[in-house]
């Protein structure tokens, strides 16, 4: 299993501050907008608090037909 890089987390980058949202800098840090490609523990963490207070993405199962 080598599809993620030791040693190189993704972070999640914040399209409201336009910063990566554990605070980190520097162009060797990898980042993206979608949560579910972020690796980095401290990201993730963020993501989970914020979405507590304001979910940011509406569920995707919410426009299913009912079963
Ligand atoms: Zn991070």
């Amino acid at each position: 299993m080598e599809a993620v890089t030791p040693g190189t987390p993704v972070h999640f980058y914040d399209t409201r501050s336009h910063a990566i949202a554990c605070g980190v800098r520097g162009a060797d840090n990898r980042s993206t907008k979608h949560p579910r490609q972020v690796t980095c523990g401290a990201c993730i963490a963020l993501m989970a608090a914020r979405a507590g207070a304001a979910p940011m993405e509406a569920p995707a199962d919410s426009a299913g037909a009912p079963s």
